[in-house]
């Protein structure tokens, strides 16, 4: 049988295609099918049902606009979930999954430290990946477990990541951050963090201030809460007053900057650990200044507190920051209005 020169091309070009087709086709699709692949998968499932969960503490914290790529660490290699492009071509990450609203991509560790629960973002460095653009870095719970003994469930782990979606979260109201690239903070946190454990009367003065913000959160009417706050409004001024002459303008600004910063990520690291039933209101290590960094006590219960009042946290992160306690006077006034 003889075909015309044309339709001889033509039937070359329609095998050619359907040739490329079946090619496609048994090209081995990105799938993360072992085991321990399945258990990656399934825990960043998790964590993204949760973040979306916490949507009813926080109105808007699992808007797309807020959400942040993460990097996950095992001991031999990394997985990074929802990359940005720039991203990936940084690290070198390939495709290794992906579902609706979940890419993840297999990379190779960027360095050999033991355990990573950070947020990094760069403010200066317009050339840099991360300029403006926020991710998270968190090592698998078992390599948190050699760091962190008492994580020994996934449930445990997961508040902890929960956490840096929070600084992820903020990170991502570009007001902030343009804000932060002219005024970081001169103390590292851990270290700033120590300072009432080496002042007895700084020490004394934080848990005076903080079992006002305790006594108003027990209040049972508005009348009650408001007399506290005062309380609470003045021993801050007092404590601010003699910590600038004692410790320096930057001292309070960094103070002011880690309680407005970390208040919001222990309120929802807090209720991650409720949802998924690993801390419970008992744990006063939450909200009491003896039992952690104070400034993440002073913070939980000042956001509390605002969530109590009514007030719309999202304005927290919009525009300029602020001290704490400013929004808290700025809720008082709305609803004395
Ligand atoms: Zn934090």
């Amino acid at each position: 049988m003889n075909f015309h020169p044309s339709i001889m091309k033509r039937l070359i070009q329609t095998l050619l295609l359907l040739l490329a087709c079946h090619l496609a086709a048994c090209a081995p699709h990105p799938q993360m099918d072992s085991e321990s692949e399945r258990q990656v998968l399934e825990r960043i499932r998790a964590i993204r049902a949760l973040r979306h969960d916490l949507a009813a503490a926080w109105p808007g914290f699992n808007a797309p606009q807020y959400d942040v790529p993460m990097l996950y660490y095992t001991d031999s290699i990394c997985y990074a979930v929802n990359p940005t492009k720039s991203m990936c071509r940084h690290f070198g990450a390939q495709l290794a999954h992906e579902e609706k609203g979940l890419a993840i991509y297999r990379m190779e560790r960027p360095d050999t430290l033991p355990f990573h629960m950070e947020t990094h973002t760069e403010f200066r460095d317009s050339t840099y990946f991360a300029y403006r653009q926020p991710y998270l870095c968190c090592s698998s719970p078992e390599l948190t477990r050699l760091v962190v003994p008492d994580v020994t469930t996934d449930s445990a782990w997961m508040p902890m990541v929960l956490h840096e979606y929070a600084h992820g979260y903020q990170y991502s109201h570009p007001e902030l951050t343009a804000c932060l690239a002219h005024t970081m903070p001169t103390y590292p946190e851990a270290e700033f963090a120590r300072l009432h454990l080496e002042y007895e009367w700084f020490n004394h003065a934080i848990r005076t201030e903080n079992q006002a913000l305790l006594d108003a959160l027990a209040a049972e009417t508005s009348d009650e809460q408001a007399k506290h706050l005062h309380r609470f409004f003045s021993l801050r001024a007092e404590r601010k007053t003699r910590m600038t002459a004692e410790f320096g303008h930057a001292a309070l600004r960094d103070e002011e900057f880690y309680e407005y910063m970390e208040g919001m990520a222990r309120y929802i690291e807090a209720e991650a650990g409720f949802r998924v039933g690993s801390y419970t209101e008992r744990d006063t290590w939450l909200y009491d200044t003896d039992h952690s960094g104070y400034f993440f006590a002073t913070g939980y219960n000042l956001v509390r507190l605002l969530e109590r009042i009514g007030f719309d946290r999202t304005k927290l992160y919009e525009g300029t920051p602020r001290p704490l306690e400013q929004y808290l006077r700025d809720a008082l006034a709305q609803r004395t209005e």
